[in-house]
């Protein structure tokens, strides 16, 4: 099963993941990931499960991608698993409308990935970086590079989701439409809910909630989505930790023609300093408003409307699936961790027979799995997500 092998790159906007895995064996022998400790210092930590060996490097901020040389060079070259290697899968945020499965990475592959920037500015060029740097690093494994787009989940939503109403042409010529993100996360709730359900992916019916850093709701009906907040940038939808999240759009040319602020700036108000830092006017962590909920209206209010806007999302997309629902499922930093925001976005839903069991809620923190529903209401799952092994799942069946 060694044979198996995949190294999955997760090359985010701020963010660097990497693991070793068998996919098929669930079984990961290394992951790693670099944190930005502020603007002259990054930390590299990785876990190396056959020795059971955690490991932490402080180095002086360097480039993207020396970054990724870095890793390469001093850890999986060191791995002694690392010739076993057979594909490098990446996690591609942006595979525009043209790429809509996940592929062998070719120049067809790089020009879509390329040519979805303007939809994902801040992902798709250090996606890209990390194929180039990976390629040039391991020439063995040149041709076994593939990309795992988040947008693929999301490619069966129904046109009356994924339209805007905007002129039909903005869609026909340039692809405006919603596209949706957390695809691979989604894939992979599915994929686990219905193991843990036991029953077929294409009966699953579930409203998926994926709360982190960004955050969306997905509706799934039959193991297809069929809708979902994010639309054609990860900016619509829920609160967020920097962005607005759902905004009348006349806000913008408020801002542009009222008070002068330019479109750059406004760009960067609603994309960094919105959500809950903007609400709270320091501090864009899901654990600072929870921790302060009873001490600071800031806090109360970010959190409230977070959840308000949760609950909002849920019920409605509960009025699109078809039949019986299956479940609520919880996932994300924030879905897998804040009991109370669990708590506060689900408390109006007992007409519908939602309700949660306050311990066991309490008790399913911490990256946890588990049910928090109350007995004989509707299964509400907390489930911590794992977007690597799925990425991998999708490199191997393709090499
Ligand atoms: P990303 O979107 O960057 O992948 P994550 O899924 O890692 O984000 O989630 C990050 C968010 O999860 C942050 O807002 C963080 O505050 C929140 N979070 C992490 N741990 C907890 C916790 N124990 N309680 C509440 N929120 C948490």
């Amino acid at each position: 099963m060694s044979d198996k092998l995949s190294l999955v790159l997760n090359c985010g906007s701020s963010s660097l993941k990497f693991v070793i895995i068998n996919p098929l064996l669930e079984k990961r022998y290394l992951y790693g990931n670099v944190e930005y400790l502020g603007p002259n210092k990054i930390s590299i930590n990785w876990y190396d499960y056959l020795n059971n060996k955690k490991k932490i490097k402080h180095i002086i901020k360097i480039s993207y991608k020396k970054t990724i040389n870095f890793i390469f060079n001093n850890i999986l070259k060191k791995n002694i698993l690392f010739n076993k290697i057979k594909v490098i899968a990446h996690r591609i945020v942006h595979g525009g409308y043209e790429a809509t499965k996940s592929s062998l990475i070719d120049n067809k592959i790089i020009k879509s990935i390329k040519s979805a920037i303007l939809f994902a500015p801040l992902h798709n060029p250090s996606h890209l970086l990390g194929i180039y740097e990976s390629m040039k690093i391991c020439p063995h494994l040149s041709k076994k590079n593939v990309a795992v787009f988040d947008t693929s989940f999301h490619r069966t939503m129904p046109k009356k989701s994924y339209l805007y109403g905007l002129p039909y042409k903005l869609y026909k010529n340039y692809g405006i439409r919603r596209y949706g993100a957390h695809g691979i996360s989604y894939q992979y709730i599915v994929y686990k809910t219905s193991k843990i359900f036991n029953k077929k992916i294409s009966k699953l019916k579930i409203i998926a909630c994926h709360l982190g850093n960004g955050s969306s709701v997905a509706a799934i009906n039959n193991g297809k989505i069929i809708d979902t907040s994010m639309g054609l940038t990860p900016s619509e939808g829920l609160l967020m930790g920097t962005r607005s999240g759902d905004i009348d759009i006349n806000i913008i040319f408020f801002l542009y023609e009222c008070l002068g602020i330019s479109i750059k700036n406004i760009k960067n108000l609603i994309n960094k300093q919105s959500g809950i830092l903007g609400l709270t006017e320091n501090n864009n962590d899901f654990r600072y408003i929870e921790s302060k909920y009873n001490k600071n209206k800031k806090s109360k209010i970010a959190l409230d409307i977070f959840c308000h806007r949760l609950s909002k999302y849920i019920g409605g997309y509960i009025t699109l699936i078809d039949k019986y629902l299956d479940a609520i499922v919880f996932t994300g930093g924030i879905g897998q961790n804040s009991a109370l925001m669990r708590k506060l976005s689900i408390k109006n839903f007992s007409l519908l027979n939602i309700a949660i069991d306050n311990d066991f809620n309490n008790k399913i923190i911490n990256n946890k799995i588990g049910f928090i529903n109350k007995k004989n209401t509707l299964p509400i799952l907390v489930l911590p997500t794992d977007e690597e092994l799925m990425i991998a799942k999708e490199g191997i069946n393709l090499v």
